[in-house]
């Protein structure tokens, strides 16, 4: 960390945070000029707010050099992690991972049509929620457990991992017998009891998505609540995020798949359904989240969008997810990615 003092700043005062950056055991690297005092910071930074020392009187600026986030920066790791989901289902190397579901889980029947479709097709895990975070307490909440015991029952016929949401850390030991991963919604990516919870009490992957409004840096700082509280398994999700523009649900940030890439060494899914919010834009990004380099994608899909309980709106159908399919196969050819 650099600290710029003010130029009108002291002595005194220069001495009064240098002394107190000592004590807490940092050593400090004065760089100061005729006209302008400023000082580096070395050691291990990260318990560090740099806010915080601008509360010092005659303080400037406090300019963070190193990352916030240790575990899950690609200074930490230089090669890419790959993590194991399950009977030989990787995600982060070569192969670009398709999950494929409902938002919800509605029934065994619909989903095992979904999931049939869907693996017939080359996706690997059976997506659905059974626990729904909806704006509104009075939309569909999902089927709870039953739905959990329903997509792991269908996966298993179709040889699927599955991926579904946790909402709350009192559920991870009813989710463990049925989920081969977990997925923190973009609502909870900041609910760090959540995130340290999980962190501790298994070792499967986390689909950590996107925050609706957080920078990449918060949601690095995410991932690593769970990657210090002992679980090294994040894939993370970007999933569109708010912005002044209405005619899509959320705008999708295309470029924080290479912002992570060159930050982090944690794979990166795209989410186009919960970016776009609309199906007919659905087969064209999930080839551009092919294109730029993504490890996978997670989308949504419905026999019968019209009636589905929950996004029916962003939710392929199944012939139009088989044609989205055979694009990307085409698309990976040339990329040199398998799908
Ligand atoms: C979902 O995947 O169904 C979901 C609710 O996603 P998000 O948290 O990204 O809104
Ligand atoms: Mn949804």
């Amino acid at each position: 960390m650099i600290v710029q003092m003010k130029p009108q700043a002291t002595r005194t005062e220069f001495d009064r945070i240098t002394a107190f950056l000592i004590q807490k055991g940092f050593e400090i690297k004065d760089v100061s000029s005729q006209n302008i005092m400023v000082f580096g910071i070395i050691g291990d930074t990260k318990s560090l707010n740099a806010t915080d020392l601008e509360a010092f009187e005659g303080v400037s600026q406090v300019t963070r050099v190193s990352t916030p986030y240790k575990l899950a920066s690609r200074s930490f790791k230089k090669t890419d992690s790959i993590i194991k989901i399950r009977n030989g289902l990787e995600i982060g190397g070569d192969k670009f991972i398709v999950m494929a579901g409902p938002c919800s889980v509605e029934s065994y029947e619909n989903t095992y049509e979904i999931a049939k479709r869907a693996k017939a097709s080359g996706a690997t895990v059976l997506r659905g929620g059974a626990f729904k975070p909806r704006t509104s307490p009075y939309a569909f909440q999902g089927m709870g457990v039953e739905g959990l015991e329903i997509l792991r029952k269908v996966a298993d016929e179709f040889d699927m991992a599955v991926v579904s949401e946790i909402m709350s850390e009192d559920m991870i030991e009813a989710f463990e017998p049925y989920v081969d991963i977990y997925q923190i919604g973009a609502r909870n990516m900041q609910n760090f009891h959540l995130l340290k919870q999980i962190g501790a009490r298994t070792q499967k992957p986390i689909l950590l998505k996107r925050g609706l409004s957080s920078t990449i840096e918060e949601w690095l700082m995410s991932a690593e609540y769970i990657m210090a509280s002992g679980n090294p398994n994040v894939i993370l999700c970007e999933r569109g995020i708010r912005t002044f523009e209405k005619y899509t649900r959320n705008t999708l940030d295309i470029s924080a798949v290479l912002a992570i890439q060159e930050l982090s060494h944690l794979p990166v899914v795209i989410d186009p359904s919960h970016a776009a919010g609309k199906y007919s834009m659905i087969e064209k990004l999930s080839m551009a989240s092919l294109a730029v380099g993504a490890d996978g994608i997670i989308v949504e899909i419905h026999p019968d969008p019209e009636h589905a309980l929950s996004d029916g709106a962003q939710s392929l159908k199944l012939d139009k997810f088989d044609h989205m399919m055979d694009s990307l196969k085409k698309l990976a050819e040339v990329l040199d990615k398998e799908i």
